[in-house]
């Protein structure tokens, strides 16, 4: 575990090296990227295993996580020589703008996409010419430390990329205390999100928030039933239920409920649950014992469960797919993030009331919209609050595309072409040419 002592020396090394790395000409930061996408390429097994072990993560997951790695850095990579400014008519000279670098930030990630998180974080910083420290949490290390060898193994010198390996209130409150740390880039939990928020004011620091969800599916009575039944259970499922994105709160117009219910619990009852290392696994076990317990509490209510899925019994978190039937959006399992393998389901009468419903909660990261009604789609997409809808489908996350938070799921934009405006600040030159 990284001490406060050696916390600030890594940090003043990546304050130090930022003059150099920011020197290194566009092309051959891009190229300096792209043999770190081709390392995470050629290591992809060993992180996929070493995630497995850590993590718990099936290998079907973790092999896209690396994956996901290497295309966010090869998508990253292209921007070193396209963070164009802009040149804007005014008189008595020229006026020009440059995108520059914030200097050191610090990326702090969460222990549910320990691999994925971090790319989303150092590719476009490290692309944009800051330099980067980088917490993993405290029980899923072991892939970021491999990725920093990897980064080093590509010839991206030492002090641009280091991560530390440490405690949150350690390690992770130097970064929004220390001033030589520009930016905050912070994944995990709102309750925390909300501390390093208001710790970054003191010194103005700039933060990007990915924090916590409470997504909903609607599925509208129009839809293909068979189709959003079948897609319903990984919506949930996915990483075990460890998902920001996860969609726990499905709501069913009325008139379809029952026949969305028989078909949703067939579903369900086939997702094979077992060991992360097979291949057929599409869900795996809790990351921890507490985790477990954390979740097991939303199920010791009187809410009433639905039906459950299966589970192998003896050692491992296990915990199977459980979907509640809460009589009322006050519900405290409708309400809060459980991050387990548990939704669930409740009636809507029409799009007025299904949007309200949805809306309903502090949060707003994802969600998905299940009708063939194109006009319906894009009319509930607009009035969804939340950052990243789909439809007819529970896709949330793509490398190009804009990733983030409304309301209490955070602030800012990872991802996508958007995500470099929050690793640089805008400077305007005016140059006069009159004499
Ligand atoms: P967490 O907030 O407990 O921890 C996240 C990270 O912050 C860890 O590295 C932790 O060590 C560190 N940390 C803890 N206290 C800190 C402090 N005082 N100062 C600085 N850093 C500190 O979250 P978690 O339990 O690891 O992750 C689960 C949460 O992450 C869930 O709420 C989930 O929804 C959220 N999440 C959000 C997204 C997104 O993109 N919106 C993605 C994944 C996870």
């Amino acid at each position: 575990m990284t001490s406060l002592e050696q916390t600030d020396a890594a940090i003043e090394k990546a304050a130090a090296a930022t003059e150099s790395w920011r020197a290194v000409a566009p092309a051959d930061r891009a190229r300096l990227l792209r043999r770190f996408a081709s390392q995470v390429d050629e290591h992809l097994e060993e992180l996929a295993q070493l995630e497995v072990r850590n993590s718990g993560h099936t290998i079907g997951n973790a092999r896209w996580e690396a994956g996901n790695v290497r295309d966010v850095l090869d998508y990253f990579s292209a921007a070193p020589e396209r963070l164009f400014g802009r040149q804007i008519p005014v008189a008595g000279g020229v006026d020009v703008t440059f995108r520059e670098p914030l200097g050191v930030v610090g990326v702090i990630v969460p222990w549910n996409f320990p691999m994925p998180i971090a790319g989303w974080g150092f590719a476009p910083a490290l692309a944009a010419g800051n330099t980067v420290v980088l917490k993993p949490a405290e029980l899923t290390p072991l892939t970021a430390i491999r990725l920093a060898e990897l980064a080093l193994a590509a010839g991206i010198p030492e002090g641009v990329f280091t991560v530390l390996p440490g405690a949150g209130d350690v390690v992770g409150e130097r970064f929004v205390s220390h001033p030589a740390i520009g930016k905050i880039c912070f994944t995990g939990s709102t309750r925390v999100g909300r501390r390093i928020m208001a710790g970054a004011a003191d010194q103005l620091k700039r933060v990007t928030l990915e924090l916590g969800g409470k997504s909903a599916t609607i599925v509208f009575d129009d839809a293909d039933l068979a189709a959003a039944a079948a897609a319903a259970p990984m919506s949930f499922l996915d990483n075990t239920g460890q998902d920001c994105c996860a969609r726990t709160r499905i709501l069913v117009q009325r008139t379809v409920f029952d026949s969305f219910m028989e078909q949703f619990e067939e579903a369900v009852r086939s997702v094979v649950v077992g060991d992360p290392l097979d291949e057929a696994s599409q869900m795996g076990p809790l990351l921890s014992e507490q985790r477990r317990t954390a979740v097991r509490s939303y199920l010791a209510g009187d809410t009433p469960v639905a039906f459950t899925g299966s589970a192998p019994v003896g050692p491992g978190y296990w915990l199977p797919p459980t979907v509640l039937l809460p009589s009322s959006t006050d519900d405290r399992t409708w309400q809060e993030e459980i991050f387990g393998p548990v939704a669930g389901v409740i009636p809507f009468d029409d799009e007025v009331d299904a949007i309200a419903k949805a809306n309903d909660t502090a949060y707003g990261l994802s969600g998905s919209i299940f009708t063939r009604d194109v006009g319906r789609a894009l009319r509930v997409s607009r009035a969804v609050q939340a950052g990243n809808l789909s439809v007819n489908s529970h896709s949330s996350v793509r490398y190009s595309t804009p990733f983030g938070g409304f309301k209490q799921s955070g602030i800012g934009r990872e991802l996508g072409p958007d995500a470099l405006d929050s690793f640089t600040e805008v400077k305007n030159v005016f140059i006069a040419t009159e004499q």
